[in-house]
C-alpha cells in the first residue's frame, strides 16, 4: 500500500463543505454523517445520511451527494470525496471528525471514478488514498472477472 498522502488545500475545503452539511442539517439518529465531493470538472457537492426506520432503507452521505452530482452533471467522476461524523448529544464535547466510507461506498466510488482520491482518518490529521487502496480484490461478475 502507498504512504497515505498529506491533505491540500483544496481537500481541506472538502472537508469544511462537508462539516457545513452535517452541521446544517444534523438530527440525532436520522443525520449524523456529511459527506462533499469534488467532481473533475471541480465542483463540490455535498450530502447527509438518510437513516431509515427500516433500516435497510437507510442512504449513506456518500451517495446523497454522488447522486445530486449526476442529477447535476451526468456523468462527472469523483476527483476526491470525504465523509465526516457529526457527534451525538452524548458524545457533545466530541469534534466533528472524517470517517472512511462504508464498504458499500468504497463500491459505489469505485464503480463512478476507479481514481477517485479518499480522504481518511489517520491518527490526528487525516490523509488521501486512493479508492482501489481501500478496496482490494473489488467485486466483480463471473463474466467480468
Ligand atoms: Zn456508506
Amino acid at each position: 500500500m502507498k504512504k497515505p498522502a498529506k491533505l491540500n488545500k483544496a481537500d481541506e475545503e472538502l472537508i469544511a463543505a462537508a462539516t457545513v452539511a452535517i452541521k446544517q442539517r444534523y438530527r440525532d439518529d436520522w443525520q449524523e454523517v456529511g459527506a462533499a465531493l469534488r467532481t473533475r470538472s471541480g465542483k463540490i457537492f455535498t450530502g447527509v445520511n438518510l437513516d431509515a426506520y427500516l433500516g435497510r432503507m437507510a442512504v449513506c452521505a456518500e451517495a446523497v451527494a454522488l447522486g445530486r452530482a449526476v442529477v447535476d452533471l451526468g456523468e462527472a467522476g469523483i476527483d476526491t470525496i470525504v465523509a465526516v461524523h457529526h457527534p451525538s448529544p452524548a458524545e457533545k464535547a466530541q469534534p466533528i471528525t472524517v470517517v472512511s466510507p462504508c464498504g458499500a461506498c468504497r463500491e459505489l466510488i469505485f464503480d463512478y471514478d476507479p481514481k477517485a482520491r479518499v480522504i481518511v482518518p489517520n491518527g490526528k490529521s487525516p490523509r488521501v488514498v486512493q479508492i482501489g487502496e481501500l478496496l482490494p480484490n473489488k467485486y466483480r461478475r463471473g463474466s467480468e472477472a
